[in-house]
């Protein structure tokens, strides 16, 4: 199959589960596209007086269950296709764990990492500039992503809250300062080992004694590394986009946080093997979680993978050839909308105590979204049992059929 750009392939995992559910061709027609779709351009002065002018993008997949929820992505990559296939991600991710979202997500393509922190807040309020009359805490509600972080929500806020008064409801993963929730920025790497841990229940394993390997030393792969190895586990692997340190004893995770958060690279650490993030997917483990960007796992080196498991930290990070290959080889994927939704889930306790004026703790918070986790897995679970097919096309069937029912009952066509 020629490669597929990222909205054609995810396409494809929405076409298998629109056949599964014998889906209504009308339906389908409106859920393989997007509601809104709004570009503009994003002009920053860097501080030696250089003009960027970047590209920004707002992508509303479907609002039928609820306001557009998603992140916002700082990346070369994050063009109008790959920011149209996370947003269709996000209508499927928000329904399967059943939150009163729809999805949409953002980007701008541009590399953040040169650029200092006046330079990103001025880029980052340029951007609300133009896109803040599709936004609100009732239309839709962004998000950090990739490049982007809780500093990011702060600007986005206080950018917002200039032009429509004081909202803190407009993003969610903010500092918790300004009405973040405790365990919010946990929450979707802890998330990743919560539905890691019902998937080894159900084949009689556990997270203790478990070897990974992780792609992607962000939020999303440090808290989930921190918390496998928390749960007892042994991460072997991890890299970042400098490339990836091994050891098959376990690695010291902490002090490797530590020397990223000091500006170090991981393979400053002592004791380890230097590797390169393609040998990373090949590593002998137990579980691989490639939690960085999209489509690194293709029907190219999916013979490599020597995991049992891979479970999908990043979005959309294996592509359909690479997913049948997986498949062939007996290896079970816990896909991307069920394995990385403790982010949104995290997002909407967030957007509900800021609605409603109160706040959990982080035990509370922590509880709560295990709890949602674990059922969203049971049910995804139970669905590949009565449809006979692998978790990513019945947790596909599970959130498309919960939208395709919205569309119908609000008389949308
Ligand atoms: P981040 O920007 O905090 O971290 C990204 C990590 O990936 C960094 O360690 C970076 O060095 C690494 N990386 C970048 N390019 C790489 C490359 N070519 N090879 C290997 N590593 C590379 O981003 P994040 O928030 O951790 O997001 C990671 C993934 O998780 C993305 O796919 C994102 O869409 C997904 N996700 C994030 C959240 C969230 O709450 N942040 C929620 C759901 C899904």
């Amino acid at each position: 199959m020629p490669n597929l750009t990222a909205h054609a392939a995810v396409l494809t995992y929405f076409d298998e589960a629109a056949r599964l559910l014998e889906l209504d061709d009308k339906i389908a027609t409106v859920l393989r596209s997007s509601y809104r779709e709004v570009q503009a351009q994003v002009p920053v002065t860097l501080d030696n007086g250089e003009l960027i002018v970047a590209r920004g993008y707002r992508v509303q997949h479907n609002g039928a269950r609820g306001p557009y929820k998603g992140g916002i992505r700082y990346h070369p990559s994050a063009d109008l296709d790959e920011v149209r296939a996370l947003a269709s991600l996000m209508t499927w991710k928000t329904a399967l764990v059943d939150i009163p979202f729809g999805g949409a997500k953002g980007g701008i393509e541009i590399d953040p990492t040169p650029l200092r922190p006046d330079e990103l807040e001025q880029l980052t309020r340029r951007f609300i500039g133009v896109i803040h009359h599709v936004l609100g805490p009732y239309r839709d509600i962004p998000a950090p992503d990739v490049g982007t972080n809780a500093q990011t929500m702060a600007w986005m806020m206080d950018a917002y809250g200039r032009v429509e008064g004081h909202t803190p409801g407009i993003v969610t993963g903010k500092p918790v300062a300004l009405g973040g929730a405790p365990g919010r920025e946990q929450a979707t790497g802890r998330g990743c080992i919560e539905v890691l841990d019902s998937h080894l229940g159900s084949v009689g394993r556990t997270v203790d004694g478990t070897s990974i390997a992780i792609q992607g030393f962000g939020n999303v792969g440090s808290w989930a590394s921190l918390e496998a190895v928390a749960r007892g586990a042994k991460v072997v692997a991890i890299s970042d986009v400098h490339g990836g340190v091994h050891n098959a004893n376990g690695l010291d995770v902490i002090d490797l946080c530590r020397t990223v958060l000091n500006g170090g690279v991981l393979a400053d650490a002592p004791g380890v093997e230097v590797i390169t993030n393609e040998e990373l997917l090949g590593i002998e483990c137990d579980v691989l979680i490639p939690a960085a960007l999209g489509q690194v796992i293709t029907e190219a080196n999916a013979d490599a993978v020597q995991a049992s498991v891979v479970l999908e930290a990043a979005n959309y990070p294996v592509v359909p050839d690479g997913d049948r290959a997986l498949a062939d080889r007996g290896v079970t994927v816990i896909p991307d909308i069920l394995a990385n939704a403790g982010g949104v889930v995290g997002s909407y306790f967030e957007w509900t105590m800021n609605i409603q004026q109160f706040t959990w703790d982080e035990e509370q918070f922590n509880q709560r979204l295990s709890d949602r986790l674990t059922r969203a897995y049971a049910a995804t679970h139970e669905m590949a049992e009565y449809l006979g097919c692998p978790l990513r096309a019945a947790a596909y069937a599970i959130g498309v059929r919960r939208v395709a029912e919205a569309v119908e009952l609000r008389g949308y066509i």
